[in-house]
């Protein structure tokens, strides 16, 4: 560079183009502006870096923004406190199918399932507590295995936890994921009468979801999850949406058929999809190319997604409205997830571990709920991945929305869950941009869209995740 060359900082903008007008994500403060046609010609001229091309105040201003000019020295982050508000409970470590890829490294049969133990439960929940008094909301998740196998233990422990946290004048929420098969008209209404938020575990129509989701016995169980999914439908509270998990593995990458199955034919909510990428069995990962179909067909929902959110609905496609949910919120994360440190996954033995993903694994935990949690191991590895000045992220104009990508991945593909997740960067680097194009197009087009679905999600701006 010589000495009539402006330093331009291009991992600290983007310009977001659309038909109606462009905008800048300005990536530090993630935060989006409105180009008029000064501000674009002044970044237009950005590609020829000449500093006589510039007036003194178009530099000063280029400077503050951190478009040009040397950046911030790096600081070290501590992190010492982990006031996690969030439980994950695996109660049980059994399930009663069989899914082909499933990741869980200590899953038995139902007959061979470890259980957790009612004391156990209660411990986790009064560590929870005193990791974060105070807090006006609490979660509680219940989490397997198949959670539903240990349905009594459910029961007891949240009727538990609403007395604690009631007598703590503070509220609690309770979600849990399953596979539907032991749904029952009593456990429908007590999940009904506590509010659960629930998310069924489900692959798409009978052909797909059968390749994968196995009874023990080794035959599909789709015509199973079908008929509880609608019976749970049609006794739960309309206001508490239902979500549908779908994980995609090889040779499963037809995302518009499977969301138009879930959604129109059997009504859930919400779809998520979770790519496989890095499973512990490699054999289920998503090819490359596969991988590029999946973000493709996610391309294609995303059309559908701002169609429905300019005539003010959502079209469940919840892996679409996350991300416009963080850019909305003008989220700075600097760790990709609240794993450790807004949330910590108990193992049916008590065992602490970062998140559900790794309970089960052989990565060593942080602690136990007869010990404690392990505060000053746990702090050594956040911060080793807060503070690792990774090249590729530090100069990735997504960082502050990825942060380096999930630990469990990092864990599998590298053995190191400190490290960033490297192998499909540009990959999301595409995706998020296209996040930063829909919610472009919806705030230009019906901005009311936001306050009805985003309301709740204005957060944590500061904050780590
Ligand atoms: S993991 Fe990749 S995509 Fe994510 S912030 Fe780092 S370099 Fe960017
Ligand atoms: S570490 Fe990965 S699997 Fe675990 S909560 Fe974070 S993103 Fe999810």
């Amino acid at each position: 560079m010589s000495n009539n060359e402006l330093k331009i900082n291009n991992h600290n903008f983007r310009v977001i183009k659309n038909s109606d007008s462009n905008l800048l994500f300005h990536v530090p403060s993630s935060s989006l502006f409105e180009l008029d046609e000064t501000n674009e010609s002044l970044i237009n001229r950005l590609d020829n870096k000449k500093i006589e091309s510039f007036s003194k105040e178009e530099i000063v201003e280029l400077e503050k923004l951190n478009i040009v000019g040397n950046e911030e020295p790096f600081k070290y982050t501590e992190v010492k406190n982990f006031p996690a508000t969030t439980l994950i409970l695996n109660i049980a470590s059994g399930c009663n199918l069989s899914c082909t890829y499933c990741y869980k490294a200590d899953l038995e049969t139902l007959s061979n399932s470890g259980n957790m133990t009612f004391e156990t439960a209660t411990q986790a929940i009064e560590h929870l507590y005193e990791g974060a008094p105070g807090q006006k909301l609490y979660n509680v998740t219940f989490f397997g295995g198949e959670p539903l196998s240990n349905f009594e233990l459910i029961k007891d422990v949240t009727i538990y936890a609403t007395k604690f946290f009631k007598e703590k004048d503070a509220q609690v929420d309770f979600t849990i994921t399953t596979n539907a098969t032991l749904l029952t008209k009593e456990i429908i209404s007590f999940l009904k009468s506590y509010q659960f938020g629930i998310t069924i575990s489900m692959d798409g129509p009978k052909a797909i979801h059968n390749k994968t989701r196995l009874t023990n016995s080794g035959s599909g169980s789709y015509d199973m999850v079908r008929k509880k999914v609608e019976l749970l439908l049609s006794m739960y509270d309309k206001n508490r949406p239902i979500g549908a998990r779908v994980t995609l593995t090889r040779g499963i990458t037809q995302v518009e058929e499977i969301w138009d199955h879930l959604f129109n034919d059997l009504n859930f909510s919400e779809v998520g999809f979770a790519p496989a990428t890095a499973s512990d069995n490699a054999i289920f990962n998503l090819s490359e190319k596969e991988l590029v179909d999946v973000f493709e067909g996610f391309k294609k929902m995303g059309e559908a997604y701002i169609d429905s959110a300019c005539k003010g609905e959502f079209n469940g496609f919840s892996n679409l409205h996350r991300i416009v949910g963080d850019i909305h919120a003008g989220r700075k994360k600097k760790l990709p997830c609240g794993a450790g440190v807004g949330l910590l996954s108990v193992s049916y033995e008590g065992d602490f571990d970062l998140c559900h993903r790794f309970t089960g694994s052989d990565f060593p935990n942080f602690g136990n709920v007869k010990t404690g949690l392990d505060k000053p191991k746990l702090s050594n590895f956040i911060e080793k991945r807060l503070n690792t000045n990774d090249g590729d992220c530090s100069t990735c104009h997504i960082r502050n929305l990825c942060a380096g990508g999930c630990y469990h991945e990092s864990y599998i593909k590298y053995n190191d869950p400190s490290k960033a997740v490297l192998h499909y960067c540009d990959i999301m680097r595409d995706w998020i941009d296209f996040g930063l194009y829909t919610y472009s197009k919806i705030r230009n087009d019906n901005p009311e869209f936001f306050d009805k679905y985003f309301n709740e999600e204005k957060g944590d701006t500061n904050g780590l995740i």
